[in-house]
């Protein structure tokens, strides 16, 4: 594929994400699920993540917020990435994700799903951040879950 086809056909999923959003609004009164949220000031990117955990495994994933195209379908990308993931097998998608957006290859034995589209924001360094942000609350969360054992 041409390489301005790919470009435009990730294009087309992000903005299928930003518009129709999987996973999205969270139930404050579930205490099953642990809340991170997290702020891009740079852009305007305000984003909760509410993540369930239950035997190692990301049982489920939810999300809100504002902010640009990229934060949000980010977001939802992210959910439908990790849940029904292990914790451990997350993590390793979460970091190759932090590679894809920086212009590496992705890691082709990794199921990254729709994820791979932001390959083009490493072509524009200042929205690496919009595109990271839902991931590092993600991995605050995990962090967070992780210290309260
Ligand atoms: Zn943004």
């Amino acid at each position: 594929m041409e390489f301005s086809n790919l470009q435009s056909l990730y294009r087309q999923v992000i903005m299928d994400h930003y518009k129709n959003p999987r996973n999205k609004g969270i139930d404050k009164n579930n205490t099953e699920y642990h809340t991170v949220h997290l702020k891009n000031p740079t852009c305007g990117d305000d984003v909760t993540v509410a993540v369930k955990i239950s035997n190692g495994v990301v049982e489920d994933i939810r999300h809100e917020g504002i902010g640009c195209s990229i934060c949000c379908s980010s977001a939802s990308v992210m959910s439908e990435t990790l849940i029904e993931k292990s914790v451990e097998e997350a993590n390793i998608l979460t970091n190759n994700f932090y590679e894809i957006v920086k212009g590496e290859a992705p890691n082709e034995d990794l199921d990254m799903g729709d994820a791979i589209s932001y390959a083009g924001v490493a072509s524009f360094p200042a929205r690496i951040k919009c595109a990271t942000i839902p991931w590092k609350a993600f991995e605050t969360a995990v962090l967070e879950i992780n210290s309260q054992k």
